[in-house]
């Protein structure tokens, strides 16, 4: 079964990869979509980066590709001809959210399934924003995203980040 594990990435975390390696033992194929969030603000990385970035942490991983979209993540799903959707569920202050948006994709397209991933105790609390503003202020992020990330951001911010 193929599946579509969608998302900001705005940059990829251990959390993230997490997710992607366990489902890529349960699946045949993981598509990873990332897209533009219009929801949150306007994104630290472009879309090609952060594909580049994700393709780089995968690389061990033989059944994965990494696609950008732009518009609904149930159009994505569509295009590609996936039927299950994966999502990370950190804590309950996630849950919420994920459910509106299960449902809505439920509503629009009955065929697609959305499954979760309970986060790993250890990267429960690893969010994309959290490393962002570690990064800004040159606090270390080395256990929370791949070295490609932290090469990215001292890039773009600084070189202290990551030391
Ligand atoms: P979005 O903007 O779609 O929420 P994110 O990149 O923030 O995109 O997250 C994509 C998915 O990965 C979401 O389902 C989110 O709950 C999940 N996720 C984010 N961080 C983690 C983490 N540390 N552990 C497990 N799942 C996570």
């Amino acid at each position: 079964m193929l599946a579509l594990y969608p998302g900001s990435f705005d940059p990829i975390t251990f959390g993230h990869l997490d997710i992607i390696e366990r489902s890529s033992k349960i699946f045949t194929h993981v598509y990873i979509g990332v897209s533009n969030n219009i929801q949150k603000n306007k994104a630290f990385f472009s879309l090609e980066k952060r594909k580049e970035m994700i393709e780089k942490a995968v690389e061990h991983l033989p059944n994965i590709t990494v696609v950008t979209f732009e518009g609904l993540t149930i159009q994505c799903a569509q295009e590609l001809g996936v039927h299950c959707l994966v999502r990370g569920l950190r804590a309950i202050s996630d849950f919420e959210y994920e459910l509106q948006i299960a449902a809505t994709n439920r509503q629009i397209d009955p065929h697609i399934e959305t499954t979760f991933l309970m986060a790993k105790t250890e990267f429960s609390f690893i969010s994309s924003s959290l490393v962002k503003e570690l990064a800004t202020y040159h606090s270390n992020i080395e256990s929370y995203v791949p070295q490609v990330v932290v090469q990215a951001l001292v890039e773009k911010g600084g070189k202290d980040i990551g030391k």
